[in-house]
């Protein structure tokens, strides 16, 4: 038997159009073959100390330890070139790109942070990019718009159905079936095998560093780990460094939205196991049980669907999973620039608002990933 399938317990998998089956399974050979060349890994850890930035800091969080009576670090992904964790995937997934022979690099985005992250990434790389986006979606994220293509990326506009990220990943698909020749670079721990493996294996970087970090500083392991759970990578990033260490406990914090169905997207919290996108996981449904819009504060968080993988983590409890709402996560966002001079993204202080909250005069020690910089949130009026 193989030893990935591609299934998380019985989530995951890979339901998509027999067209796009072989170039899948060709990606997943070469994605396995490339996991175990040392001169891949040489070149990725490179990358990631010398062009991100890495190991980025476990920083102690002094005064948001006092103000919540237990110690906490923040992993410090904000600080990472491009602002957060998406950067560790995108120039991952390049590289293995450029290892195929792709001649072009192709990617949705919503709000724009991803389709920046894999045109800088692209860009290193020399590889033409093509980013595709909603219309309106363009028109709100006009700044990162101008970014892609000063990276030297092109911005596919549609207006194809309410002209925003699901819109953005249908036209993506359907380019690709006409050019599967082509690389198409997903943003989270998402879509059909072996994509969630390849994430997850790209951002496990951030709990191998946060374990040994927190190890040296403290000289043990923490009680418990937070992170924020959009599509899921950068909590499976931080948890899968603790995963087998039964006794750390492990908190997602969901996009709430107002924690009501209809006005959410805590996805695990309030969805359904359904085949979405191309994987079997967790997604929002409408009342005939079709996939339907979420809603979050947090454009990073607004997603329908989640990884396969922190669906096999609910269910089977090593992991549980909150929804955060908006409000909550508002406060946190104006705490932590208070109290410790960091400005986190709006996605980010979903965690240090779970966090907050469970931690509350426990006297623990904990990791909250902080995965990206706020700068982008600080002209929205919450
Ligand atoms: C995109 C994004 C997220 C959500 O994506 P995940 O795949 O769930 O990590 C969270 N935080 C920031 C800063 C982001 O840009």
């Amino acid at each position: 038997m193989l030893k990935y399938n591609g299934r998380y317990g019985e989530y995951g998998g890979a339901y998509v159009p027999d067209v796009l089956a072989k170039p899948l399974e060709r990606l997943a050979n070469e994605f396995d073959r490339l996991t175990k060349d040392p001169s891949f890994q040489k070149e990725f850890v490179h990358l990631l100390k010398h062009y991100v930035g890495r190991p980025s800091p476990l920083y102690r969080a002094k005064r948001l330890s006092e103000q919540v009576g237990s110690t906490i670090y923040l992993k410090r992904e904000d600080l990472n070139h491009t602002g957060a964790h998406k950067i560790n995937n995108t120039i991952g997934q390049v590289l293995v790109a450029k290892h195929m022979g792709a001649t072009e690099i192709i990617a949705e985005t919503g709000a724009g942070q991803h389709g920046v992250a894999t045109a800088t990434a692209a860009a290193l790389m020399g590889i033409p990019c093509k980013v595709f986006m909603g219309a309106k979606d363009a028109e709100r994220q006009a700044l990162n718009v101008r970014r892609m293509k000063l990276l030297g990326a092109e911005v596919v506009t549609t207006t194809m159905g309410t002209a925003t990220l699901k819109d953005a990943v249908d036209a993506a698909l359907m380019y690709y079936i006409e050019h599967p020749e082509s690389f198409y670079l997903l943003g989270s721990q998402v879509g059909p095998h072996p994509y969630p493996r390849m994430v997850g294996y790209f951002q496990s970087v951030i709990g191998n560093e946060a374990r040994e970090q927190i190890l040296m500083q403290e000289g043990r392991l923490p009680n418990a780990i937070f992170a924020c759970v959009g599509g899921g990578s950068n909590a499976i990033g931080l948890f899968s460094g603790f995963l087998d260490d039964v006794e750390v406990e492990i908190y997602g914090a969901e996009g709430g939205g107002e924690a009501i169905p209809g006005n959410t997207a805590a996805t695990l919290t309030f969805g359904k196991p359904t085949v979405f996108q191309g994987t079997l996981s967790y997604c929002l449904v409408d009342d005939n049980g079709n996939p339907c819009e979420s809603h979050s504060v947090a454009a990073g968080l607004d997603y329908p669907g989640i990884s396969p993988q922190h669906a096999y983590l609910k269910d089977t409890s090593r992991a549980k999973y909150f929804a955060v709402t908006d409000t909550e996560a508002i406060k946190a966002f104006e705490m932590l620039s208070q109290l410790e001079g960091i400005i986190p993204a709006i996605e980010s202080s979903h965690a240090v608002a779970l966090a907050a909250k469970m931690l509350k005069n426990k006297n623990q020690l904990a990791i909250v990933n902080l995965s990206g910089r706020g700068d982008k949130d600080v002209e929205r009026e919450f």
